[in-house]
């Protein structure tokens, strides 16, 4: 997707601080944090939404949270607690269309949500 800003992180077009990588699934920290921990895991490939996965991407969903548990231990933050989340569409507040799973830590993130 030649619009989509995650295709460009992921193709090195536009900057950003990864924290994983592996060759499915890149991650990086959120440009504008909502916590001291907020990292962005996305899948290599575009997909627009979660209502666009198919079973073919079970196990690229699953490697989605394979990388948040390995960020969460690189980045001291497994004991105390992380939230990982994926917003889908307006009223969850996506704004960037191409899948991405949200990993927050570093304080108390409060329940529920939003
Ligand atoms: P959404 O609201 O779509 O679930 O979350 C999109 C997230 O991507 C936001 O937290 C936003 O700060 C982050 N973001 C948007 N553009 C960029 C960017 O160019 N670089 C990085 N590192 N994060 C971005
Ligand atoms: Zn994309």
């Amino acid at each position: 997707m030649t619009d989509c800003i995650f295709c460009k992180i992921v193709a090195g077009e536009i900057p950003a601080a990864a924290v994983y990588d592996d060759d499915q699934v890149l991650a990086f920290r959120d440009i504008q944090p909502e916590a001291p921990v907020h990292i962005i895991i996305v899948p290599k490939r575009h997909i627009a939404t979660l209502n666009d996965l198919t079973p073919a991407d079970a196990e690229l969903i699953g490697r989605m949270h394979l990388a948040a548990r390995q960020v969460a231990l690189d980045l001291g933050v497994a004991d105390s607690g992380y939230r990982t989340l994926i917003n889908c569409n307006r009223d969850a507040g996506q704004y960037v269309f191409h899948v991405h799973m949200h990993l927050l830590a570093g304080r108390n993130l409060g329940w529920p949500p939003g």
